[in-house]
């Protein structure tokens, strides 16, 4: 996807702050973190969102979920404690229309996700 902003940002054909990368995905930090750690996790391939992902997919999820584990504990977050989100579609506030999870952390989270 030519004007995909996280597929330019993956391409390096956009800036952005790599904190991670392998062949089948990137991470970078949030542009407007909501939390001293907000990370977003990227697959190289589009899909638009989570709704797009299918049975042939299932190593990617679960890699990226791996992903943020390693990136959790690599910056000393992961005893402490960090949330993982994936929003979805217009009513799960998903702005960005290319899968990525956010890893938020730093400081201790309210369960209030609205
Ligand atoms: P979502 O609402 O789940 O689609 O999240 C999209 C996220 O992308 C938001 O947290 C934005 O702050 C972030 N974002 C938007 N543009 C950029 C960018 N150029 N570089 C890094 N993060 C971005
Ligand atoms: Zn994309």
């Amino acid at each position: 996807m030519d004007t995909c902003l996280f597929c330019q940002i993956a391409n390096q054909e956009r800036p952005g702050k790599m904190v991670y990368e392998d062949e089948q995905a990137v991470a970078f930090e949030d542009i407007n973190p909501k939390a001293p750690i907000h990370i977003l996790i990227v697959p190289r391939q589009h899909l638009a969102t989570i709704l797009d992902a299918t049975q042939a997919d299932d190593r990617l999820l679960g890699h990226l979920l791996l992903v943020a584990n390693r990136i959790a504990k690599q910056i000393g977050i992961a005893e402490r404690g960090f949330r993982l989100v994936i929003n979805c579609n217009s009513e799960g506030g998903q702005a960005v229309y290319h899968l990525h999870l956010h890893l938020l952390g730093g400081r201790p989270l309210s369960w209030h996700p609205a």
